[in-house]
């Protein structure tokens, strides 16, 4: 059977900007596939190929067994990251809008319940908080009860109450076999919501697999931290391996050690060790590896090859331009 979403090798570019640099992923019916990395990753290029908004330069998309561009609307549900629905309707108005776009749409009472708006149901637009409004944005993506819905960070600016109506709303679309293809910033929510996650870096998906898969085969080791002032030096006799936090982890970095590879049960043995040597430590914290390890260690890779290869092209633009002057 084919793919639900299917596409090779896709290259878009903008200007000096590559967006996309040769991206392929296929999603099967009834998954729920999430799209992680950093800003500019090409995350939103990527939806924009795969739902008919922007033409790739280069590659093939195919969406519901069709180009993109001739899937039947009503078997498609989009919401774009920047959706500014008009501000003076109401957000029963909204969906009763967009339902009427559809031949066959959904009632947009049931939607308004759905995404947890009945009660505002009757404020304008404009008078909704920002992640009431994003919910009356999810609400308008699927009045169509589409087969496939697209997804550009539902849950961003919205309160954790919030988040989780419209996770238990995707858990709900996804078991009665809608497949979603969702883009987001929050690691948890792509560990409990997707099948399989896609980590773009740089315009190309750097690793695609389900969370757990991705978290043992990139996530590294557990980790104890220690708030400490002192160095990872002063663990040198302790039998596992110590560092400083990675980027982007721990409260204080500079006031901590991470101690690797270790199960709980011997953190009694590392406080043996620290008080042994007098070491002073304000608080021990354990945690296995997640998602967000694998999104750090691997956008950070695909950061530092970005870097080295830019390097190269300057270095080859500067051995030109010498080349240039020798001959001039
Ligand atoms: P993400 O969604 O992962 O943040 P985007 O797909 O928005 O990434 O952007 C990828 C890269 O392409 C960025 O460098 C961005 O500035 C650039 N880009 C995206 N859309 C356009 C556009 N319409 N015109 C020019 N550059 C663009």
């Amino acid at each position: 059977m084919e793919a639900v979403v299917d596409a090779t090798d896709l290259e878009k570019r903008y200007g000096e900007t590559t967006a996309l640099a040769g991206a392929s992923l296929s999603v099967e019916a009834g998954e729920v596939f999430a799209l992680i990395g950093p800003n500019g990753a090409g995350k939103t290029t990527l939806v924009r190929a795969l739902t008919g908004t922007t033409d790739p330069d280069e590659g093939t998309a195919r969406i519901l067994g069709e180009p993109p561009s001739a899937v039947d609307r009503d078997l498609l549900g989009v919401l774009p990251q920047e959706f500014s629905p008009p501000a003076r309707l109401s957000a029963r108005e909204l969906l009763a809008y967009y339902a009427g776009l559809y031949d066959d749409a959904r009632d947009p009472d049931n939607v308004l319940a759905d995404v947890g708006l009945v009660d505002t149901g009757e404020t304008w637009y404009e008078d909704l908080s920002g992640g009431q409004q994003r919910r009356a944005c999810v609400g308008s993506a699927l009045v169509n009860d589409p087969d496939l819905l697209f997804l550009d960070e539902p849950t961003t600016g919205i309160d954790p109450a919030g988040r989780r109506t419209v996770w238990r709303l995707i858990e709900d679309l996804a078991d009665a076999g809608t497949t979603v293809v969702l883009t987001t910033h929050d690691m948890a929510e792509a560990e409990r919501l997707a099948d399989r996650v896609g980590l773009l870096a740089d315009g190309r998906l750097v690793a695609q697999g389900p969370p757990e898969a991705l978290v043992r085969e990139h996530g590294g080791s557990s980790r104890l931290t220690v708030e400490t002032a002192a160095d990872p030096d002063a663990f040198a006799d302790l039998e596992y391996p110590v560092e400083r936090p990675e980027r982007g982890r721990g409260r204080n970095p500079d006031n901590a050690v991470v101690v690797r590879d270790i199960d709980p049960a011997a953190i009694g043995a590392v406080v043996d060790y620290l008080e042994a040597r007098d070491i002073e430590y304000t608080e021990l914290s354990w945690a296995e590896p997640d998602l967000e390890d694998v999104y750090l260690s691997l956008a950070d890779t695909a950061e530092r090859e970005r870097t080295d290869r830019l390097e190269g092209e300057n270095e080859a633009d500067d051995s030109d331009l010498a080349r240039a002057g020798e001959t001039a």
